[in-house]
Parts: C-alpha cells; structure tokens; sequence
C-alpha cells in the first residue's frame, strides 16, 4: 500500500465545506483523512504550508488533436498541459481526423489515455457522422463504448429537425448533449466580434445574436424533447439572460458554462491584429464580458472550461482574417480564474474551484472533484500568491498560441496528484 500525507495545506473543498488548514492522508489511490494534525507515516510527505489544496480541477472542454492531427497535440503532450495548470480531468472533443462519431475513435482514445496513465481523459461522441451535420451519429453505440458526452463542438447542428432527434435519442441513451452554439448564416466570414473594435480594425465581425440565436434554439428543443443540455463557452449576455430564464423556468435539465478567456479579456485584445486573440466564440465587448461575470455571481454558469484549442505556429503566424481560431488554455485557466475574478472581489476563490471541480463532475455525472473520505485522490496544490508571466517557453502544450502570453498571472499549481500519485511538480514532469 503506497501512502502519501499532505501536511498543513490551507484544504478549499467546496462541495464538502472545508476551507480550512487540514492534512490530507492518501493510500492505494483514495484519500482516507481530511483531519487537522496528524500523525501518520507515509511514503512520501508533502509540506503543503502556505499552500491551497484542491480537488484536481475538471476541464470540460478541451481538444487534443489525437487521432489525425498529432503535430498540434497529443494525448500526451495535452496531458502534460493539463497537469501543469492542475487539472486532473479533461472531456476531449470530438472534432478529430477521423471524427470520433464510431466506436474505433472513442476506444483509442480511452485506451490511449490507459496507457498514458497521466490524467483522466473522457472522450466524447460527434452528434452527426463526420460533424456535416446531415446525419446522426449512432448514439448509443457511442455510449455503449464509453464517450461521456455528444457534441459536434468546432461547429453547431444548423438544422433544427436533426437536433431534435439528437435530443430525443439523447434522452432515450441517458447521455448528455453539449451544443457549440452558433448560427452560421450570421457568422459568415466573421473573424471576431462583430461592433466598433471590427469597425476599427476592418475586420469581418460576428455578431452577439449568432450565439444568441443558437442558445434560444437549443433551450427550446431541450424543453420540448428532454434530454441533459449543456451549453458549451458561452459568450454574450444574450445567452446568459436566456440560460437565466431558462433555469428559473425549469422546464429542463440545463447546464452552462464560460471558457477562461470569456470573463477576463475583451475585443480590444484584437487590436494589433494579434492572432491568439482570434477564436470562437470571439472575445466580446466589455458589456458582455460584464453580463457573463453576473452570470457567474447568480450560478447561472455553473463551471469554467478552456476550450484549450492547440496550434501548429504556421496556422497563427497568418493575416488575422486567415489565422486559425483558437487559444490553448490547460495551463493558464487556474490562475485565469484566480487573477480576474478571485482578486477582483467578484466571487470567492471556494466558488471558483467549485466551478473547475465539484460542478462540472456534477454535470458530467462522474464521482470526482471532491476531496471526499474514499473518493479518488486526485487532488492540485496551488501557490495563490504566485506572479508568473505565461510564454513559449514555459507552456508544456504542443500549441504555443496563448492568449495569455505576456500578461503577469497570479496563481500556479505546484503538484499535481492523479490517483494518489503525484504526476507533476512546478518545474518538472513527474510521471510515475
Ligand atoms: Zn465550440
């Protein structure tokens, strides 16, 4: 039996209550005693002083790139990312060259991540074949197999009478449906917000109301068919207001969640044409970002995610209307979470890893994020107070295109423990 003690972190496990100076005991990959003072031997003894102590936080949202575009990321290397920001859970997307919408795509990856044996990867289903939008994908072979979740994430179902079957064969297989909301017709060639930063810039924009028309339509077919939605990074107060109404009307199982970036960064960061800040949905306008940060306050976004969106360099070092769209993230959406929302006063820093922990198990159904007496070790340690400034040279992504890059974040995991054995320490990867 191996054993680790965890001596005298300040212990934050929100869905159990403790905010609290406490030892933690771990043996055979469980945690047995979240108690103050004790007194036990173990193999291996970490001094948590001065330290937080978390359950590993879960990442709902994240794309991997392996199978079919592994010079991006690979399981591996996404892996690597994950630990490095402390987090111990990601759900892979299922946009992949082959699309995980079979049975052969999401066993790799299950048995990929086995035999990694750095994180826990939970892969999920594409809603249709090939993510065209045309047909449905075999939804309850993709369940059967092990995806946690179907989602065409990258692009959105446009038509209506297929996602309402999706929902009604969602609702028959018990698995939840994650939509990417977008209305392509209003999208077009938009390449970021669509208002007077684009005006400025001119540049193509994307206008709120594409989300908030894809919102509206998926709350509609989830209230008329059932099913578990869940609604992936949303971005605009259009969708926030209509997830508010939504929950208060009941009517279905609804979830939602904000990337990172969403809540901390607006549009301006496009200026200077700098190409991290292109992706979708694109950094809004400081009105919504402020609408999404109320959303968060009243728990009408129930978790954090990345949308870790891995690039090749080529892809990025592009005119911005040609670049590719998207941030990695893994690394950075700790001390994202702590620098804009926990140090300004919008919302406690328990609150905050209840977002990035306890809630998104809750919504994926899975018995994690919880530093519970025999629940699965899987726990980060945290220096709060720590400045560090993200760069190229620091990110253990195989994509180097971060929004984050230059800006001084406060917040870094120091270990990363999965299953009760510690898989990184600041500085080094410690893959036992
Ligand atoms: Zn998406």
């Amino acid at each position: 039996m191996t054993t680790l003690l965890i001596k005298n972190g300040h212990v934050i496990d929100p869905a159990n209550g403790i905010d609290d100076v406490h030892d933690i005991l771990v043996a055979d990959g469980k945690i047995q005693k979240v108690e103050a003072g004790l007194n036990d031997t173990a193999d291996e003894v970490i001094d948590a002083s001065g330290l937080t102590v978390t359950p590993g936080l879960i990442d709902m949202q994240v794309h991997f790139r392996e199978p079919g575009r592994e010079d991006r990321e690979t399981l591996e290397t996404g892996s690597w990312a994950a630990l490095a920001g402390g987090v111990t859970s990601a759900v892979a997307m299922p946009n992949l060259k082959p699309v995980a919408d079979n049975q052969t795509v999401i066993e790799f990856i299950i048995k990929r991540s086995n035999e990694l044996d750095l994180i826990n990867i939970y892969p999920t289903g594409s809603i249709t074949t090939g993510q065209e939008g045309a047909t449905l994908s075999e939804i309850n072979e993709l369940k059967t197999s092990g995806a946690i979740a179907i989602t065409d994430d990258g692009v959105d179902v446009q038509d209506e009478g297929i996602l309402r079957r999706a929902f009604e064969y969602s609702k028959t297989c018990d698995i939840l449906l994650m939509s990417h909301c977008e209305t392509n017709t209003l999208t077009e060639d938009g390449v970021m917000h669509e208002g007077w930063v684009s005006t400025q810039l001119g540049l193509a924009g994307t206008p709120a109301a594409s989300e908030d028309l894809a919102v509206q339509k998926n709350i509609l077919l989830a209230e008329m068919c059932g099913g578990r939605l869940h609604l992936l990074h949303n971005s605009t107060s259009g969708a926030v207001d209509a997830i508010r109404r939504a929950k208060q009307a009941g009517k279905a199982t609804i979830t939602a969640e904000v990337s990172v970036q969403h809540f901390a960064l607006t549009d301006e960061e496009c200026k200077g044409y700098n190409t991290n800040a292109k992706m979708y949905p694109p950094l809004r306008s400081q009105d919504h970002v402020d609408a999404i940060i109320a959303a968060i306050k009243d728990d009408t976004i129930d978790a954090f995610t990345t949308d870790h969106a891995p690039h090749i360099e080529p892809d990025k070092l592009q005119p911005f209307d040609k670049a590719a769209f998207g941030s990695t993230g893994l690394q950075t959406s700790f001390a994202v979470m702590n620098t804009y929302l926990v140090k300004p006063g919008h919302i406690s820093l328990s609150k905050g890893i209840s977002k990035m922990s306890a809630e998104p198990a809750k919504i994926l159904g899975i018995d994690k994020g919880t530093l519970s007496v025999g629940a699965d070790a899987d726990i980060a340690i945290f220096d709060i107070n720590k400045d560090w400034v993200p760069s190229n040279e620091n990110r253990l992504s195989k994509g180097k295109n971060c929004i984050f890059n230059g800006k001084t974040l406060t917040g870094q995991a120091q270990y990363t423990i999965v299953g009760g054995r510690v898989k990184f320490k600041q500085g080094q990867i410690v893959a036992s």
